[in-house]
This record gives C-alpha cells, structure tokens and sequence, in this order.
C-alpha cells in the first residue's frame, strides 16, 4: 500500500463545514455519479475523519486514512468552482482540490490516464506533446510584430495547436486596432492553470509560473491579453495567489476589446444577424469572476443576438472539461457536456459562443458523439467576423 504523504494545511478549511449540503447538488461530478463520496460535502466529511483518526483507531488498526477510493473520488472534480460558489463558511475549494489531489499525487493515488500530460509539458511544454518548436506554426504572414510591444498575446496551449482559428482572430482584431503585439512562439510554456488542477500544482508553481512570468516581462509589454478562459485565470489570478506577481496587466480579449472600442482604435462595422448562446467558462466566471466583460464584447457585434443558457451567470453548468475530468471520467465528461448544450439547444439557438478553448474543444466532441447540431466558436472569431 502506498506511503501517505503529510496532509495539506486544509483542516480549519474542513471543520468549518457545517455539513449543510449546499455544495451537493450543484456539483457536477455529483449530478453524475449520485452519490455522496464524488460530492463537496461527502470528500470533506471523509478529509475530517482522517483528520480526526487517533491512538484508538491505530490500535483497532481501524483503516481511516485515504486509500484508492477516495484517491478517485479525489478527480470526481472538474474545478468548476460552483461549490465555492455556494459555501455558507466560505470554504475556499479552489485551492483546497488542487492541493487534495496534490496530497493524493504524493502518496501515489496518481491518476494514470494524467500522468502523460505531465510528461507533455516537461517535454515539450504543452499539453499535447506536439513539437514545441511549432508553437508559433499558426502564426499567419499579416501578424507584423513589434519589437517594443504594447501588448504581449498569450495565445495558450488550445490554440497554439487545435484551435488555430482563435489564435488567427485574435491576430485580425489586434491587427485592425493597429497594436503593436508581440508573440512568444516556442518561449511561451503551458501556464500550468490544467496542471496544477490533475495535482501537478506544484510543476506549475515552480516550473512552469517562473518562465512564463519572466519571458513575458522581458518583451517589455506592460499589457499581456490573451483568449483562454484558463490562462486568464493563471495570469490574473493563480500567478498572483501563488507570489508569481507578474508586473503587467492581464486582459482577456473581451476586456480588451472594450478598451479598444473606448479609445476609438477600432470598430465592429459588419452586422452578423444571427441567434448565439452564451456559455460562462467556470474558469473566467465563477473562478475569477468576470460575468460581464464576454456579454459586453458581444453587444458591440450589429445584429447579433445573444441568448443565455440556462442557469447562468453563477449558476452556471460546467462544460465537464477541466481538471483532467475527460481523461479519468470519459462518459461522465461527455454526459456533464450533454447537459448543458441540451440547455443550450433550448435556447434555439444554433451556435454556442464561449471563452475557453478547452470547453470548446470538449463540446465539439460531445456534439459530435451525441449526435448534435450545434457548432462551437469561439468568442475572439466572433468578433474577428464582425470586423
Ligand atoms: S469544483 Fe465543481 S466539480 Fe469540483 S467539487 Fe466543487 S462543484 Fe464539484
Ligand atoms: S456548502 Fe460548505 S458548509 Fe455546506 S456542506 Fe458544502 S462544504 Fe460544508
């Protein structure tokens, strides 16, 4: 049996429970695998009994400390943020999953199918293995760098390599708004943000965080924008809890859309007389908490019409594709997926509009096995179309 690694400083964040039950039914692991033990509520009473195990139990020999069950239970989790959402006492679970399934990696409740992605990014700093001399391959001929940047664009891991067409919008819009930008090609590494939620925190805060940190303060950028949902949160929000303090500001395309249109350095002049809805990406939304800034970029698109899936907002239903959920829960993945484009569908609507390459890139494989007719794009080739 493996060694238990010393537990994470979590135990005044688990008593503080008071077992109300509010973080069960929003769960999405939960709403798929019904049962308490992939619930908030049923990990944190688990957490305390280990916590609470003494001299008694070790004399009955009684088993109470984390073994492979809880380990799974420990990935039932998409760190979609809606637990911390909903917490009377204010739990702080964003930190606290990273740091369980961190506490489980230690004491070797690995996950196997997430170990690979670990290895990607070692080797070749990205999570899909792919040559990391081809990060910048996408960059189109029109992208004119500058060599004293204004704005540095983190284009992320999803669109330097599967969705390219992001990384081309974002090069159109900053085109037009005539920025001087620069790229980081092969010197840009995975944030770490999918990382560090499988339980590899620790690469990302002492690998991955300092690199990315530095190579973009180095172009001498003071503004860094970028349009993935998870990057966003590593930069405006994880780098910054975790001391990587990077010294620029960090916009995601929407916001920085408005400060363009507010300068008067750029205008969406084509009218896309369409029906689109809108889904909140947990890792901008409930985890950073930018609602608004998305569903403002889109107004400024003529004619277009921009319907909300319900719950939203806060409320919101997670796509299923974050924390390495797909790899170790497939069907429950794709299932969490259905759910919310069922909500989308209602909407009549035919085309989802998110910010988070890899909620895309999930729900075009969910449509694509359940059969449905809905197309998936991106919030930066929207407004890229508008141009
Ligand atoms: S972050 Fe989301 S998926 Fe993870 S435990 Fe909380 S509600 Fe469940
Ligand atoms: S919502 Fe907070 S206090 Fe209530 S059961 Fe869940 S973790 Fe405990």
């Amino acid at each position: 049996m493996p060694r238990l690694a010393k537990m994470p400083p979590i135990q005044e964040d688990v008593h503080a429970c008071t077992m109300c039950g509010y973080c069960v039914p929003v769960c999405p692991a939960y709403q798929e695998a019904g049962w308490e033990g992939a619930s908030p509520r049923g990990r944190v009473f688990a957490l305390r009994q280990y916590e609470m195990r003494g001299p008694l139990d070790l004399l009955l020999r009684r088993d109470v400390k984390p073994g492979e069950e809880f380990g799974r239970n420990s990935w039932e989790c998409t760190g979609c943020g809606a637990c911390t959402e909903v917490c009377p006492v204010d739990i702080p679970f964003d930190a606290l999953w990273d740091d369980v399934k961190a506490w489980m990696v230690a004491s070797g409740y690995e996950r196997p199918q997430l170990a690979p992605y670990l290895g990607n990014v070692r080797q070749t700093h990205n999570l899909y293995g792919e040559p990391a001399e081809k990060r910048g391959a996408w960059i189109p001929p029109e992208a004119v760098q500058s060599e004293h940047p204004e704005v540095l664009y983190w284009v992320g891991c999803a669109a330097s390599y599967k969705r390219q067409q992001i990384a081309r919008a974002v090069v159109k819009i900053l085109n037009a708004a005539k920025v001087p930008y620069q790229i980081l090609g092969p010197e840009e590494w995975c944030t770490g943000a999918p990382l560090a939620r499988m339980g590899y925190q620790e690469v990302t805060k002492e690998e991955l965080m300092p690199h990315n940190v530095q190579a973009v303060e180095e172009t001498g950028a003071k503004v860094l924008v970028t349009a993935c949902a998870e990057c966003y949160r590593a930069f405006a929000r994880d780098y910054r809890q975790w001391g990587g303090n990077p010294p620029y500001s960090v916009f995601h395309i929407s916001h920085y859309v408005e400060k363009l249109i507010r300068e008067k350095r750029i205008a969406f002049t084509k009218p896309l007389p369409q029906k689109v809805a809108f889904h909140d990406a947990c890792h901008m939304s409930r985890v950073a908490k930018v609602y608004d800034p998305p569903r403002q970029a889109l107004k400024f698109i003529r004619d277009l019409k921009v319907l909300e899936i319900s719950p939203h907002h806060e409320d919101a239903l997670c796509s299923g594709a974050g924390g390495g959920f797909p790899a170790v829960f497939p069907e429950q993945a794709v299932s969490v997926g259905q759910r919310r484009l069922d909500a989308a569908e209602d909407t009549g609507a035919p085309t989802v509009v998110t910010t988070c390459p890899h909620a895309e890139l999930h729900f075009e494989d969910v449509a694509s096995k359940r059969n449905m007719p809905l197309s998936i794009v991106d919030l930066a080739e929207m407004l890229a179309n508008a141009l």
